[in-house]
């Protein structure tokens, strides 16, 4: 206690996430005389020690979401900013709702989230169960992380790498979009493509484009099923062929 000075402009009790982050951000705009007092021997034995680390912008009021937006930018620049590598994964989070009665007030939530330019999808049962499980249980048994290639820009997404695709259903070309936080992921890393059926090959060749400018070296490339001339997917590592019926 002898070495601590007598005065200070600043004094911050708490040296958990909230006191060593509001210390670092006076710092960095300049503010030199600043002490942090910690009760415990070590920093981060509150809560900050115990925090699953999870991230998200899901929240119920306006300040929290602003705070989301601007933190997880942060976060995502956190290793470049500080040198400190934080293990950052951006794999989605997904709130499953049990409760009839959460309904209204999730719906309240999404609406005000999306007014503040966080573009939560709502999903039913049916497409939470389609879009999430495969790639998470693939994720899961090989411990490597994923991306997602988005049809639909969003304005969280930044400055996407991008592909032009043909679309299947309506023959209209479209965009593939990488996340711009989901860049260094891929970067000069071997990536596998895993669409879900490949008929006609134009949303993988969109992929490969996507994953080739964005500096990924494609060693693979699979899906669940194949359709149409079988002998055009035999490099494909697919479960199954599907025959088309055109009759
Ligand atoms: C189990 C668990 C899981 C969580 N998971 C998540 C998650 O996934 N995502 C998420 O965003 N948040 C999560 N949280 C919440 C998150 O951890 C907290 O919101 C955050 O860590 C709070 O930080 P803090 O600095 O305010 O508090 P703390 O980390 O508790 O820090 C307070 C510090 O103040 C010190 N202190 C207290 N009184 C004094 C005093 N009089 N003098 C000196 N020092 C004092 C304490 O010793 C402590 O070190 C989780 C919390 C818990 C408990």
């Amino acid at each position: 206690m002898s070495d601590l000075p007598s005065t200070t402009e600043v004094l911050i009790i708490g040296g958990g996430v909230m006191g060593v982050s509001t210390a670092y951000h006076l710092a960095l705009r300049g503010v030199k005389d600043i002490v942090l007092l910690e009760r415990g021997p070590f920093f981060g034995q509150g809560a900050t020690g115990k925090c699953a680390g999870g991230i998200r912008h899901q929240f119920a009021t306006e300040v929290n979401i602003r705070l989301s937006l601007a933190s997880l930018k942060m976060l995502s620049n956190f290793e470049a900013e500080t040198g400190q590598a934080i293990d950052l994964r951006w794999c989605g989070y997904l709130f499953l709702l049990t409760r009839e009665e959460d309904v209204a007030a999730f719906h309240r939530n999404v609406a005000l989230q999306r007014s503040l330019g966080v573009m939560t999808e709502w999903l039913t049962g049916d497409e939470a169960r389609r879009r999430i499980p495969l790639i998470h249980a693939l994720s899961v048994r090989t411990r490597k992380p994923y991306v997602v290639l988005r049809k639909n820009y969003k304005p969280y997404m930044g400055e996407t790498v991008q592909a032009e695709t043909l679309s299947i259903t309506t023959g209209a070309p479209q965009t593939l979009h990488l996340d711009e936080k989901d860049h260094d992921l891929v970067k000069e890393k071997r990536v596998v493509l895993v669409d879900d059926v490949i008929s006609t090959g134009s949303t993988l060749q969109g992929m490969r484009l996507v994953l080739q400018k964005a500096g990924a070296r494609v060693v693979a490339e699979s899906a669940i099923f194949t359709e149409g001339e079988r002998a055009q997917w035999e490099n494909i590592v697919a479960l199954g062929h599907l025959p088309v019926f055109t009759g």
